[in-house]
C-alpha cells in the first residue's frame, strides 16, 4: 500500500485512555492541522513510546494510516518543555492554551501560525521571566486573529470612525469596540447587533491594542495593573465564550467540545 506511513511533528493537545492499554491522542501539526491517533500500549509501564506522547510534548512521529484510526508507530521527543512541568500554575496555563486550540481548531484544518503560536507559548511559559497570565491574554488575542475572529479595537465597528481616547463600549456580538457617540445617538440600531454591550476603559483598550499588535518580546515587558488586567481578562473570556457558543450551533462540534471538556477534567 502506498503512503501507508507518514511523518509529522506534533504537539499533544489532549490524550485519553483507549481500550486496555492504549491512548487516544489529539495532535496538532503544522501542516495537517489537528488529527487523532492511537498510541498502542502507551499506558504500559514498559512502553518506550509513553514519554514521547505526554500532554503538551512536541514530538516527531511516524504514523501509520489505519482503517478507522491512525496509529503512532514511532515517537521521539523534540521538546518536553520540562521547566513548565515543574510549576503547577504554569502547567495549568498550558492546559488552558491547549484546550483553546483544541476547541477553536477543527480537524484537518491546516493553520501553521496557530502551531507556531502554541509551540512558542509553551516555551515562553517555562521561562521564569514570563508572567503566565499576561502570556494567556497575548495568546487569546493572537489565536482569535489566526482563526478569523480578530476583535476590532481601532475604529468603531458600528460607524467606522477612529476611536477617541475615552471610555468606549465593547461587544463580542458586534466584533469589537463601539464608540460613545453611536451608543448615545443610535442606541436602538446599535442594540441590534450588539446585544452584549459593555463599557471598556481606555486603559483596557490600550492594553488590548498592545497585546494585539506587538510581538511577545515587547509584550512580555508590559506591566498591567491588576484592575486593567482583570478587565481585559473578563472581556476576552466573554469574547471567547461568545465565539465558541456560535460554533456550537454545529452539532458535530458540540459533541467534540463535550468530549474535550470531559477529557480535560479527567486529565
Ligand atoms: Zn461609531
Amino acid at each position: 500500500m502506498r503512503d501507508r506511513l507518514y511523518r509529522v511533528e506534533a504537539i499533544v493537545l489532549k490524550r485519553s485512555d483507549f481500550g486496555e492499554a492504549d491512548r487516544l491522542l489529539t495532535l496538532y501539526t503544522p501542516d495537517l492541522g489537528k488529527l487523532r491517533a492511537i498510541a498502542k500500549g502507551a499506558r504500559k509501564p514498559s512502553s518506550r513510546k509513553s514519554g514521547h506522547v505526554e500532554l503538551f510534548t512536541h514530538s516527531a512521529l511516524l504514523i501509520a494510516k489505519g482503517r478507522h484510526l491512525d496509529i503512532v508507530t514511532q515517537a521521539d521527543t523534540l521538546d518536553a518543555f520540562l521547566p513548565l512541568r515543574e510549576n503547577l500554575e504554569r502547567l495549568g496555563f498550558a492546559y488552558y492554551l491547549a484546550e483553546l486550540v483544541d476547541q477553536f481548531i477543527e480537524e484537518a484544518a491546516e493553520n501553521s501560525p496557530v502551531f507556531d503560536l502554541l509551540l512558542h507559548s509553551l516555551q515562553w511559559l517555562g521561562e521564569d521571566a514570563t508572567a503566565p497570565a499576561l502570556l494567556a491574554r497575548f495568546f487569546e488575542l493572537r489565536l482569535m486573529q489566526y482563526v478569523g475572529y480578530r476583535p476590532q479595537l481601532f475604529s468603531c465597528v458600528h460607524c467606522g470612525a477612529p476611536l477617541e481616547p475615552v471610555d468606549n463600549y465593547f461587544s463580542a456580538d458586534a466584533g469589537g469596540v463601539i464608540d460613545q457617540k453611536c451608543v448615545e445617538t443610535q442606541r436602538e440600531k446599535v442594540a441590534e447587533h450588539a446585544r452584549d454591550l459593555q463599557p471598556i476603559s481606555l486603559n483596557a483598550l490600550k492594553a488590548m491594542r498592545y497585546l494585539q499588535t506587538r510581538e511577545w518580546v515587547s509584550v512580555r515587558a508590559l506591566r498591567l495593573n491588576a484592575e486593567t488586567h482583570t478587565e481585559v481578562e473578563t472581556l476576552m473570556q466573554r469574547y471567547i465564550a461568545h465565539h465558541l457558543e456560535r460554533n456550537l450551533k454545529s452539532v458535530e462540534f458540540l459533541r467534540e467540545l463535550r468530549a474535550s471538556v470531559s477529557a480535560g477534567r479527567q486529565a
